[in-house]
């Protein structure tokens, strides 16, 4: 176990540390944990492992009866349980989802009424206060949703990010042992999110010194390990992923995301394609956009040196020469981890589908691209992919 490259937050690392959630209850005091779970995975990824030693502490909840992207209606669901059990402590295992739903069930805890919560998430007020325990154990690398302090929750449709201080956790249980039982189409998305997150991270408007430092550090351990852990997963490559993808989510934590998370959003909306596979259809294409984005393009007050530092940072880490290489090796590594790059295959094969997924995103909200768009702009990227 090692916790020192965590500094400023409790991290358990290592592999087998699921079995330590009886003594992180222990640690924060609960006696009531309710488990927001995967509902197979929580077995298949061996996370149910954690049961004894935590069943010795505490009297635990499971609860698994939620859909894959957060909706306010399993959200009302679980809240009610939160009602009825009473738990002092959350522990999510499980992917982004498990771990968005135990941030959002401690965000919201004590509303129950359904058009409640729905006005609570509209009105989407920064979360500053909560009573529960919240501890997040990642079953896949990764939504670097254990590093984030927002969650993503849709009502119908229309999809929300909130966001506060206190839905950080307590504690992250990041096992890497957990990661490998998924397909090895999971396991390609999830690792294209990452890698994703670390490239928009870098290229942010908002990025800092400090969430630099974490993109480079994820993109240094994903990018060699994500094939070998897609086609055949070992510890080795496992433990690269896990940690490389908490560490994306740290710098998405400080910089937020960019046009290629915007745009996949709708394109897993429309066309069914899982998260990280809807972010990787078009990242290598701003990748090429992005290194030599024409004069003008660049958001104010973004410097172009600040700017063309982080692109050749990029370019670098995926070993090319300009932005056109930059998008063949991106198109290459998605081809290699099995996953189809064609947006013509995903359902998306007229000029009208492709114009109404560039109609989807509200340019105004892109203020963190580096580059700006038009939407017109952005129909044009979408018509330029297969
Ligand atoms: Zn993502």
């Amino acid at each position: 176990m090692s916790t020192s490259a965590f500094a400023d937050r409790d991290v358990r690392f290592g592999s087998g540390a699921i079995e330590l959630a009886g003594v992180i209850a222990g640690e924060l005091d609960a006696r009531r944990v309710l488990l927001v779970r995967g509902k197979r995975s929580f077995t298949a990824s061996g996370a149910h492992r954690l049961l004894p030693g935590l069943e010795q502490v505490a009297k635990v909840e499971q609860w698994s009866d939620f859909a894959p992207n957060t909706d306010a209606a399993d959200l009302e669901v679980g809240l009610r349980l939160v009602e009825r059990f009473d738990p002092d402590l959350i522990l999510a295992v499980g992917g982004g989802s498990a771990m968005d739903m135990a941030k959002l069930l401690c965000a919201y805890r004590g509303t129950v009424d359904g058009e409640a919560v729905r006005e609570r998430i509209r009105a989407g007020a920064t979360v500053a206060q909560r009573s529960t325990r919240l501890v997040l154990a990642p079953t896949t690398s990764g939504s670097g949703a254990e590093a984030t302090h927002f969650a993503v929750v849709y009502i119908g449709d229309q999809k929300f990010s909130i966001a506060g201080p206190e839905m950080l956790p307590d504690t992250v249980v990041l096992d890497p042992a957990l990661t490998v039982s998924g397909s090895p189409y999971q396991r390609a998305t999830s690792g294209i999110d990452a890698v994703a997150q670390a490239v928009e991270s870098l290229w942010a408007k908002a990025a800092t010194a400090q969430s630099r430092s974490f993109a480079r550090a994820a993109l240094r351990l994903l990018l060699p390990a994500i094939e070998s852990f897609t086609t055949g997963p070992d510890l080795r490559s496992a433990r690269a992923m896990s940690l490389g993808a908490h560490l994306a989510g740290r710098a998405i934590d400080l910089s937020k995301t960019t046009a290629a998370h915007a745009m996949s959003y709708g394109i897993t909306k429309r066309h069914g394609l899982s998260h990280g596979h809807a972010v990787g259809v078009t990242l290598g294409s701003f990748m090429e956009v992005h290194a030599d984005p024409g004069p003008g393009r660049l958001q104010a007050g973004l410097a172009p040196e600040t700017h063309g530092a982080a692109m050749r940072e990029i370019l670098t880490a995926f070993g090319a020469a300009d932005g056109a290489e930059a998008r063949v090796r991106f198109v290459d590594l998605m081809r290699n981890l099995g996953l189809e790059t064609s947006l013509d295959k995903a359902g998306a094969d007229t000029r009208e589908a492709r114009e109404s997924l560039a109609a989807g995103v509200n340019v105004e909200r892109l203020g963190n691209n580096p580059v700006r768009f038009t939407t017109g702009e952005l129909a044009q990227l979408l018509l330029d992919i297969d």
